[in-house]
């Protein structure tokens, strides 16, 4: 038999064509696994513990982690993932800047001046509505923190505040990309305007140009993809978020995945880190 998935939903067909031929066979599952050629089982012995992790990971205790990626890095889509296997709330500091902005709330308002320009909100600011953010019910069970903190200072505030409470932060995964890829991802992205399904016109066209795939609405390049603000904020990260990295090592916080690989493989990757930030 031929096992040789490539996607993560193949791999969760092959896992249970696996049990039925093993069923039908009546030699049980782990005789049928040595079978495989070494890289299929080395493959499906990963997704299983992986399954099995993301099936106990919520039951067992509050887990709070933190992506760190530039970007581009394909954060965004991972950490949605990510969050769903691990059953813990996605809490994206962009997105709740976006909100604010769609609402035309004042916070909104005044980030969106620096969002613009592809500059960092205030600490002030972003501190506030990100950790208000946390004190909320659906966030108790544990999260998955994208986007923030992004320097220093905001790691500090985290810290503080969860000081004295029953709340820790697990540690923190780096989702690395090389820059010049990173640059060509950024200045091809587009998103669509009802769900922000996202896009690349060099890597993952839509069907009809300029529409999404999924929900037909139109797609459009967001103002700080374009242009100067798109090296203005791979500066800040590289100078200024990546100071991040040995701030969490120093508590052995630290976890790196190589971000420049499938989606699917590289969604492993992270839950495999995630797994050994949790201590198993
Ligand atoms: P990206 O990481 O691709 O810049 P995000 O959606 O994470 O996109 O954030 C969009 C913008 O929101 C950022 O460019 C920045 O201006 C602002 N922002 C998001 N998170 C933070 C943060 N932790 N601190 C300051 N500004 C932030």
């Amino acid at each position: 038999m031929h096992v040789a998935p490539t996607t993560w939903p193949e791999m969760m067909g092959e896992n249970r064509k696996l049990e039925l031929e093993a069923r039908k066979l009546k030699i049980g599952r782990l005789r049928l696994i040595r079978r495989l050629p070494s890289c299929a089982r080395y493959r499906l012995v990963e997704w299983r513990r992986n399954d099995a992790f993301s099936r106990s990971f919520h039951r067992r205790r509050k887990v709070n982690i933190i992506l760190i990626g530039a970007q581009g890095s394909g954060k965004g889509t991972q950490a949605e993932m990510l969050s769903k296997s691990l059953g813990i709330r996605h809490v994206a500091s962009g997105d709740l800047f976006r909100k604010a902005i769609s609402e035309g709330t004042a916070l909104g308002m005044q980030a969106k001046t620096y969002i613009d320009r592809g500059h960092l909100v205030p600490d002030a600011l972003t501190n506030a509505m990100v950790l208000n953010r946390l004190e909320e019910p659906d966030c108790k069970a544990g999260v998955l923190l994208d986007g923030f903190p992004r320097n220093i200072a905001q790691a500090e505030a985290l810290d503080n505040d969860l000081q004295g409470t029953d709340r820790t932060i697990d540690g923190a995964i780096y989702l690395e990309v090389p820059r010049d890829v990173l640059l060509q991802r950024l200045s091809g992205r587009y998103i669509c305007r009802a769900n922000q399904h996202v896009y690349n016109i060099n890597t993952r066209p839509p069907k009809v140009a300029g529409v999404c795939d999924i929900d037909g609405s139109e797609l459009y390049q967001r103002s700080d993809d374009q242009g100067r603000a798109v090296q203005e904020r791979l500066d800040t990260f590289f100078h200024e978020t990546i100071r991040l990295l040995d701030y969490y090592k120093q508590y052995h916080k630290l976890v790196a995945v190589n971000g420049n690989q499938s989606i699917e493989q590289v969604h492993e990757d992270l839950m495999k880190a995630a797994r050994s930030l949790a201590g198993e």
